[in-house]
């Protein structure tokens, strides 16, 4: 099975209104001839909208990076799915480590946040991954797999092979610490064992495993050419035409 990479970019709490417009029209321009990889990009959710808008005619599809899981109501500041989608949104980086970590998001909230954006059928585009301290103390299998068991819970064999998985060691993220090729296809076959136990081998090979933390222009082709490593969710170097549109290209 020949799964399509899939190169995402994370702008998190970055650019301004204009910024965020010209990175979108360097990109479409530059990026205008690439017919067999997925790109996507996720600017702040303020700016979803018209960034969407700009890329309408293009090959590049527009994420959020959060969404909350009621659909309406009193739930002040929050966005919903039916927004995201009303403005032209198609994926959702959910359970991102900076809302585990700094909004104290958690597997239950994840989860409620999946099942919404599959409901509507948004792509959510799932991030599991340890702390360093996780990763010293032996433990990174186990937490990677209670926050994949928490966060698909109750997810539907078929719902799955919709789903994007990021794995993002969390002392790799805006750190400049890339984890070695080696390293991350160790995690993400072990994520795809996870899969396949659940839902069985076809979903298990159907299903995309990003990698995520500190992939630039240098490092992404030795990382994208594991053969569980299915494409990369990337931050800082997301934000720069040149190193986008290399890393895309290096795929
Ligand atoms: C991210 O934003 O998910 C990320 C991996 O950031 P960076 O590429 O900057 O490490």
């Amino acid at each position: 099975m020949v799964r399509r990479i899939f190169i995402a970019g994370n702008w998190k709490m970055n650019l301004t209104l204009a910024a965020s417009l010209e990175l979108a029209k360097g990109l479409k321009e530059q990026l205008a001839g690439i017919r067999d990889v997925d790109v996507a990009v996720c600017p702040p959710s303020i700016y979803v909208q018209q960034v969407a808008a700009s890329l309408k005619d293009s090959n590049i599809g527009v994420g959020a990076q959060n969404v909350y899981h009621q659909a309406k109501g009193a739930f002040t500041g929050e966005i919903s799915t039916g927004m995201l989608l009303d403005v032209g949104v198609r994926y959702v980086i959910l359970g991102h480590s900076e809302r585990r970590h700094i909004l104290h998001e958690t597997n239950e909230d994840v989860n409620l946040k999946t099942l919404a954006a599959l409901a509507s059928g948004l792509t959510p585009i799932v991030c599991v991954g340890e702390l360093l301290s996780e990763r010293e103390a032996g433990t990174t299998e186990m937490v990677v797999r209670e926050q994949f068991e928490g966060s698909f819970a109750n997810v539907s064999a078929d719902d799955m092979k919709r789903c994007v998985i990021a794995y993002e060691p969390v002392w790799a993220i805006g750190t400049g610490k890339v984890a070695t090729p080696d390293q991350a296809e160790e995690v993400h076959f072990s994520i795809r064992n996870l899969i396949e136990k659940k839902y069985g081998k076809e979903i298990a090979e159907s299903v995309r495993i990003q990698y995520g933390g500190s992939v630039n222009d240098e490092n992404a082709k030795e990382i994208l050419a594991k053969p569980n490593v299915d494409g990369a969710l990337v931050g800082g170097a997301s934000l720069k035409v040149e190193s986008f549109v290399k890393i895309v290209k290096s795929a």
